[in-house]
């Protein structure tokens, strides 16, 4: 966000001229006031196009009274800005000096000898100082003449700038002392403020997410990590879903205080060492050290819902489109952000408030014929066994079948072969409750019939992911979390071990 900083300081010297041009104009022109605060404003225009980057500079542009005059001048050697102390110093009106060279300005002696000093300047001199003797209407008068680059956001020179200080009078010596120390004062408080302000540019000011360079920069060292260590990577794109129309709607400040409490609720689903930032109007990045594409499509999951159920000022809710994709070895940021893009346009396509995930990860499985996701697994565990041979061989066999499930959908086998897996594993789990609400009635386990309902919410859930397949808007992350929380890690784990005394 580098443009931000650049338009602070232009603001800040816009507004710094435009004070001083409103006390000067205040003093001896009342009547013209209105003129400077116009945006047509000299300085104000030149601020705006222009960029003092070193603090130092800026505390240059100070108050008229002290009597310095400040000039700048294009790459072409042609003044583009003077203040009023300077043309005062020059017995001219900005308006003769404007896009005039020094040598339409001076004898060419003293063109000669600000031609020169320019030159250092272009060749990469800090500063210079020369002395130079100026008349003005009759009178002339011994000037010490600065220069100092003017450097633009690009980092090079975009002009040079002129600091003339009157040096003729030998009284002023005092003043001028007493005038420069107090520039270095200033100087120092604006060092203060620009490291404020640096930091500052890398946040989003409104939602105080991460701005886009500050995740730029952060990405490369991470990649660079994943590059090392072979550390996964993984990264979000969340959406707000159908966002112009909350605008035109409720208005852009309540589309903005949505935005903000957006963040909020992103934030608090977070680990420590994910990162949230701002990538742009209405769009959101997660940046997940240390984690896999099927975390992340947890996470998703569980982000698009807890944003779907929250609840905004005045708009009530909204929901989000979600794309995300782990970083392959080998791919440049852009690569790795265009598939989580990608994915993003297809949950927007099938209708959006969904997840896609990119399939694609380091093992370079997805593609492939013969794939197995064994990295997104559920894994059987002794502790699971009730005693039970058949609960627990029919429990061990839809670990198995959850499994293969997770794999053709990971991927990408044809949509025939997903679909009988689904209903293979659908009416499995039905056979199995049916023989376990046997079991465990019969074993007089006094909870059998809460155990019943809770079996019919949960085919119910199968049911809607079912369907959701038939729509083309099943996400691995849906299936995942079904399976691993709702099936093994809440029920298998929870509920059923409520009966398992009843067994043994
Ligand atoms: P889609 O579901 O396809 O993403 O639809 P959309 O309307 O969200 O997408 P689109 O890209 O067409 O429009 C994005 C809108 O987001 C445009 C603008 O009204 C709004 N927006 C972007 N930045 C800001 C912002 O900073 N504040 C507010 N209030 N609105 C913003
Ligand atoms: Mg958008
Ligand atoms: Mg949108």
């Amino acid at each position: 966000m580098v443009e931000t900083l650049d338009n602070v300081y232009a603001y800040a010297i816009a507004d710094y001229w435009r004070h001083e041009y409103c006390q000067l104009i205040q003093s001896k022109l009342p009547s013209m006031r209105d003129i400077c605060m116009h945006e047509n404003d000299q300085a104000y225009s030149f601020a705006k196009e222009h960029v003092i980057r070193a603090s130092g500079l800026l505390s240059l542009f100070m108050p008229q009274t002290l009597g310095i005059g400040v000039g700048v001048k294009g790459l072409d050697g042609r003044y583009q800005l003077v203040n009023l102390a300077m043309e005062s110093q020059l017995g001219m009106r900005a308006a003769q000096i404007m896009n005039k060279t020094d040598g339409d300005l001076f004898s060419p002696d003293i063109a000669e000898q600000l031609q020169r000093s320019d030159l250092q300047i272009l060749e990469g001199a800090a500063a210079t100082s020369d002395e130079v003797v100026l008349s003005a209407n009759g009178v002339s008068l011994r000037s010490l003449w600065l220069k100092f680059p003017v450097i633009g956001s690009d980092g090079h020179i975009l002009s040079i700038g002129s600091v003339v200080l009157d040096i003729s009078k030998q009284a002023d010596i005092a003043e001028l002392r007493h005038s420069l120390n107090l520039l270095q004062q200033t100087n120092h408080e604006l060092r203060k403020t620009l490291a404020e302000l640096g930091l500052q540019a890398s946040t989003d000011t409104l939602t105080g997410a991460w701005n886009r360079r500050r995740l730029e920069e952060t990405v490369i060292n991470e990649m660079d990590r994943l590059k090392r260590y072979e550390h996964p990577l993984s990264l979000l794109i969340i959406d707000i879903d159908l966002f112009k129309k909350t605008n035109d709607d409720f208005g852009h400040l309540v589309g903005d205080q949505v935005l903000m409490e957006l963040a909020g609720v992103i934030r608090a689903c977070l680990r420590a060492t994910d990162s949230l930032t701002r990538w742009g109007g209405e769009e959101f990045v997660v940046l997940s050290p240390n984690t896999t594409l099927s975390t992340m499509s947890v996470l998703a999951e569980r982000l698009r819902k807890k944003i779907g159920k929250a609840v905004f000022p005045v708009v009530g809710t909204i929901t989000v489109s979600i794309g995300g994709a782990e970083c392959l070895p080998g791919e440049i940021w852009e690569q790795w952000f265009n598939r989580a893009d990608a994915a993003l346009y297809r949950a927007k396509a099938c209708g959006r408030n969904l997840v896609q995930i990119a399939p694609e990860t380091p093992q370079g499985m997805g593609v492939g014929e013969n794939v197995s996701a064994n990295f997104l697994q559920l894994s059987w565990h002794r502790a699971y066994e009730c005693g039970h041979a058949l609960i627990d061989d029919q429990h061990r066999a839809l670990f198995g079948h959850a499994n293969k499930l997770l794999a053709a959908i990971l991927s990408r086998r044809p949509n025939e072969e997903v679909a009988a897996l689904i209903d293979a594993l659908v009416r499995e789990v039905a056979q199995h409750f049916k023989d376990e609400e046997k079991i465990i009635t019969a074993a007089g386990f006094s909870g059998a019939a809460k155990h019943a309902i809770i079996h019919r919410e949960l085919i119910d859930k199968a049911v809607i992911l079912v369907n959701s397949f038939h729509a083309g808007t099943l996400t691995l992350g849906d299936m995942f979390q079904f399976l691993a929380y709702d099936v093994v890690a809440r029920h298998m784990l929870g509920a059923d071990r409520e009966y398992f005394p009843y067994l043994a």
